[in-house]
């Protein structure tokens, strides 16, 4: 951290700066130009914040040198993580392909999806169990019924799945059935929850908050980190945004940006990003066009009888074909579709 005195400072005034820094276990390396004073702290920069410093007199700013997710950036760990979700890699060249319907319904449409979206090329199956709804009326997921039969039609068609939890007090029992918890958007800074999965040994599908900033989602990706889960997958489903014609905005640079900053995959979302069906296939190519370590996308095989989030779903044949498209795009990136374990 590096810290830059006021124009006027005082010598009683620098003196009490650095018994300070000190105190807070910082070596000092003090320079002193023509106008300025700047101080350089050397030590570990989690033992304070840079408000705490502002507040000390004489302290006109202070600039940090490290990242404030210390875990989750790129100077931690330099090349890409990859994270393995019940034998399918993501990230470093792998893409994820989750893919879905948005609730766990009956066991015989979870089954007709999963056999058309695993022939399609879906490594991870996904369904809520929990639904995080805006209103209390609608329908809010089968629960412990839900995860089972999840569990099974993934089991069946050779596929890890991955669906979200909601609540502190069900992590041990999506932990037990899921083979990757899903932090949805509404959830991304809920921080016993964070705590909670961090504690889990499953992988992490953090989502990004709907009016999060980067930084944000990095700060609660670092609070699954430092619980010593490692293994955490972001993903960017849109923010909330001013124009009707989309479901949210979709930001795509934050992709990019997120790949200059940390080490941890990142995948993209675009059904609930745009929330529309003609644009979730262009959305997911510039996804990965964009750098993105694979994509999830909802996919119903009767959108009109849909639980949740009908409108937005592909049906099994349009997922085909985004597959396809992303297959052929992959290998112009050097990218491979990991398989599932099961795939033959
Ligand atoms: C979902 O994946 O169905 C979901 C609720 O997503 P988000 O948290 O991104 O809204
Ligand atoms: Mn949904």
């Amino acid at each position: 951290m590096i810290i830059v005195l006021k124009s006027n400072v005082s010598d009683g005034e620098l003196q009490h700066v650095l018994e300070r820094v000190e105190s807070l276990g910082f070596k000092t390396h003090l320079s002193r130009g023509t106008f300025r004073t700047i101080l350089g702290l050397i030590g570990d920069e989690t033992k304070t914040t840079p408000g705490e410093l502002l507040t000390i007199p004489g302290v006109a700013d202070v600039i940090p040198v490290m990242p404030p997710y210390k875990l989750a950036c790129k100077e931690a760990h330099p090349q890409p993580s990859v994270v393995v979700v019940g034998g399918v890699k993501i990230g470093g060249g792998n893409l994820a392909m989750i893919a879905g319907p948005c609730s766990v319904e009956e066991p015989e449409r979870m089954d007709a999806i999963a056999a058309a979206v695993v022939k399609a090329g879906a490594n991870i199956y996904r369904g809520g169990a929990y639904k995080p709804r805006t209103s209390p009326y609608s329908f809010q997921g089968l629960g412990v019924e839900g995860l089972k039969i999840l569990r099974e039609t993934g089991q069946k068609h050779g596929v890890p799945v991955v669906t979200e939890v909601t609540d502190t007090r069900n992590v041990d029992k999506v932990a037990e059935y899921a083979d990757m918890i899903q932090i949805g958007a509404r959830n991304m800074q809920n921080f016993a929850l964070l705590t909670e999965v961090g504690q889990t040994k499953r992988p992490v599908l953090l989502k990004r908050g709907m009016s999060a900033t980067i930084e944000d989602l990095l700060m609660s990706a670092e609070y699954i980190l430092s619980q010593g889960n490692n293994d955490v997958v972001l993903c960017e489903r849109g923010v909330k945004g001013f124009d009707k014609h989309t479901r949210n905005l979709y930001d795509i640079a934050a992709v990019a940006v997120v790949k200059g900053l940390s080490h941890l995959p990142i995948i993209v979302d675009p059904s609930h990003a745009t929330g529309r069906p003609d644009l979730i296939p262009p959305c997911a190519l510039a996804g990965i066009a964009v750098g993105a370590d694979g994509v999830h996308i909802e996919v119903h095989d009767c959108p009109e009888k849909a639980k949740s989030d009908g409108p937005q779903a592909l049906l099994p044949a349009q997922y085909a074909e985004v597959c396809e498209q992303i297959r052929q795009l992959a290998a112009l990136f050097g990218k491979t579709i990991s398989p599932s374990p099961g795939a033959n």
